[in-house]
């Protein structure tokens, strides 16, 4: 079984990094001892590395174990027209099979009949071929990823606000040094547990930690400070801290004057939000909310984190521009060890939408709209710039779109029927497609559903970079022989487009795709072509921006200017708006949804580790134990949640640690538990991302089966 030795790295040990969230923890791996065979190998410390110092969560130091052969695919398969099952293929006919399809397809109903779906997983170098292949070879716009589901709201208000998305303007260290943490929606010590040092170091020097979260997490446990709002109100909870920053004459007004615009308004927009109004709608009483202020401001230095809570909202964009607001209104942002970051989420979501799977986004976070951006990639590309497509759906909207006038898809690295919003509708319209092709690597719920399956390499197989949460590129190298029959992504891309005509333009070398994505990204506000597989193995990863060597990157952003057009930061104006739904006589709760300790997304990789599933062997209800006696439920009693788009069943969890009006359901799991059944997939109007964090409920209690 692997395992973590706790000894130094050894040669001839490798290092990579881990496959899952947005940490990209390091590690290394080496054959493991008494196996004998090259394929297994175990977890090494890589103390070396500064992100996470050695330290690594269940799901990291057991992701070799989805390398075994037994739980994962080993060769293509395709649904047969006289059994309807999916079968053994060669790679040949499999190919083969796709390409006819996704051709006849556009042929027969226009190129935007073809859409691709990626993930926020993928690599930078598999994410830039993906996007250069749907614009390029099929010619479609149809095309974005699972990443929109993820940190997109927090996209939008970075861009607004500082002209740039990056997750953390600065290294995860400085959350240490800081001298107060608002940290908003985000459970990091079940989500990324080795960040959890930095909040431990932060109060081992005196820092102040406040946690925002409509439930007492693991996280919350540590804090000075725990607010538990309403589902869906932390806009107004920001306004209202900013309200009382005005107030009480905290305000930055030299900071204001000399780099930002927008304040009069923003002010007027928080001062319509008095503290008493802001205790009624958030439910967070006036005292909490003054003494969180006075926290935020008594510091010397403090930085807002946000993540999934305030982001997947269909507000998401205004609630985290409303921490941003706090930020610019009390000069904490543009200075060391202050400002506004964005924890994010998926392994590779960052470096995902900068490269060009994002319905909109061209390599280099160019826009697919600006002619100038058009130009330079097509350039890169060799072809034409008007043929290039314009801007595609968003995610869900292409997933709604299915079977509509979108009639085949080919998706990687990704489980919409898990983790799509309002999923049991997802799965009918992946059902209702003329034709689906899967890469993946393992069969997942959607992989099952498709017409052909197409198994491919992963993390420790294959090399590439990703893009942590911080800015840092780093690069993830082959530690292990894949097993016979698969193939990396990239050579199914190659293979794709050789069938399609595309002799050249899609090599399958890794480092191949880099050097082409840094020539794309040059001049853009990702620009990473300064970025070599060289410098980031002895650097420990590079920072975005890094345009040509020597540049140094750019471990911390907007220290003298930010990146608008002006060097000043924006002010936004928002105002609290209800969540799309909010609870009422026939669904009188609020639902919110995340992840767990020993699970990973749609739990596609994570189900498939014993030792995980033992930890975390399935779906759940928590409840608060006042409304568990109104129902009359006992701990373990099955519950059936029931919201306007379906129903899920999962055994009660009784616990003090959520607000009454609330049940919370993990949602890795896919059947009847399968939480995204519940959710609602009303859209942020910028960031297109769905309101996964709030929608109304009723929960009824169930007969326990007999026996
Ligand atoms: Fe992997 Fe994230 Fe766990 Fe680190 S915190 S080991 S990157 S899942």
């Amino acid at each position: 079984m692997p395992h973590v030795t706790g000894a130094m790295t050894p040669d001839p040990a490798v290092n990579t990094h881990c496959p899952y969230c947005s940490l990209q923890c390091g590690m290394a791996l080496r054959p493991a001892p008494g196996e004998g065979r090259a394929e297994v190998v175990e977890v090494v410390e890589r103390t070396a590395f500064p992100v996470n110092r050695g330290a690594l969560c269940g799901k990291g130091r057991t992701a070799p174990a989805v390398l075994s052969s037994q739980v994962r695919l080993t060769e293509p398969l395709v649904r047969r027209p006289d059994t309807g099952r999916l079968e053994p293929a060669t790679w040949e006919e499999a190919l083969d099979r796709v390409a006819e399809a996704l051709t006849g397809t556009a042929q027969a109903h226009g190129q935007d009949a073809v859409g691709v779906f990626g993930g926020g997983g993928l690599t930078n170098e598999k994410a830039y071929a993906l996007g250069k292949f749907a614009r390029v070879v099929l010619g479609t716009s149809q095309i974005d990823y699972n990443g929109r589901f993820c940190m997109s709201s927090a996209a939008a208000a970075h861009n607004k606000a500082f002209g740039l998305d990056r997750g953390l303007p600065f290294p995860l260290a400085d959350v240490a040094r800081t001298g107060c943490v608002i940290l908003v929606g985000s459970n990091l010590a079940e989500t990324m547990p080795p960040a959890l040092r930095y909040l431990t170091e932060l109060k081992e020097s005196g820092g102040k930690l406040i946690v925002i979260d409509p439930r007492r997490t693991r996280t919350a446990e540590q804090a000075d400070l725990h607010l538990a709002p309403r589902p869906g109100t932390d806009l107004a909870l920001a306004l209202g801290l900013l309200h009382l920053v005005v107030a009480e004459g905290r305000v930055d007004e030299e900071f204001i004057a000399r780099r930002t615009n927008g304040w009069p308004e923003a002010r007027a927009a928080a001062m319509a939000h008095w503290p008493e109004m802001v205790e009624r709608i958030t439910g967070v009483p006036v005292p909490e909310l003054r003494e969180a202020m006075r926290m935020f401001c008594d510091a010397e230095t403090s930085m807002v984190l946000t993540a999934r809570g305030p982001e997947q909202q269909s507000k998401g964009t205004d609630t985290v521009g409303a921490w941003i607001n706090l930020c610019l209104a009390t000069g904490r942002a543009g200075r060391p060890l202050s400002g506004y970051g964005c924890l994010t989420g998926q392994g590779n979501g960052q470096g995902g939408r900068e490269h060009g799977q994002k319905a909109d986004q061209l390599p280099g976070y160019r826009k697919l709209d600006d002619p100038a951006a058009r130009a330079h990639v097509a350039g890169v590309w060799g072809v034409d710039p008007d043929t290039l497509p314009g801007p595609g759906r968003s995610a869900y909207e292409l997933l709604d779109a299915l079977g509509g006038d979108v009639r085949a898809l080919l998706l990687m690295g990704s489980n919409p029927v898990v983790s799509a919003p309002r999923a049991a509708h997802i799965e009918a319209r992946l059902r209702s497609l003329d034709f689906m092709a899967v890469a993946d690597v393992v069969l997942s719920e959607t992989a099952a559903l498709a017409d052909v399956v197409l198994p491919v390499t992963q993390w420790a197989e294959e090399t590439g970079t990703t893009t942590n949460l911080e800015g840092r590129v780093i690069l993830r190298r082959t530690a292990v022989t894949p097993p016979p029959g698969v193939r990396s992504d990239l050579e199914v891309l190659h293979g794709l487009a050789a069938r399609l005509g595309w002799e050249k333009g899609f090599p399958t070398d890794p480092e191949e795709v880099f050097d082409e994505l840094r020539r794309a990204s040059a001049g853009g506000a990702a620009d990473y072509s300064g970025i070599t597989y060289r410098r980031i193995t002895e650097e420990d990863g590079v920072f975005w921006p890094c345009p040509e060597e020597p540049h140094p990157g750019t471990p911390r952003l907007f220290l003298d200017r930010f990146a608008t057009d002006d060097g000043r930061a924006r002010f936004v104006p928002v105002s609290h708006r209800p969540a799309a739904e909010e609870p009422d006589a026939e669904y009188p709760l609020f639902l919110t949804t995340g992840r767990v300790l020993s699970q990973y997304q749609s739990g596609a990789q994570t189900r498939r580790v014993e030792e995980l599933n033992r930890a975390a062997p399935g779906p759940f209800v928590q409840l608060h134990p006042q409304l568990a006696e109104r129902l009359g439920a006992a701990e373990g009693d099955p519950l059936a949640v029931v919201s306007r788009r379906g129903r899920a069943v999962a055994p009660a969890r009784i616990s003090r640690d959520i607000r009454p009006d609330t049940v919370f359901m993990p949602f890795h799991w896919a059947g009847e538990g399968r939480a995204n059944a519940l959710t609602n997939p009303a859209l942020d109007p910028v960031s297109r991302m769905p309101e996964f964090k709030v929608c109304a409920v009723r929960v009824e209690r169930m007969e326990r089966a007999p026996g």
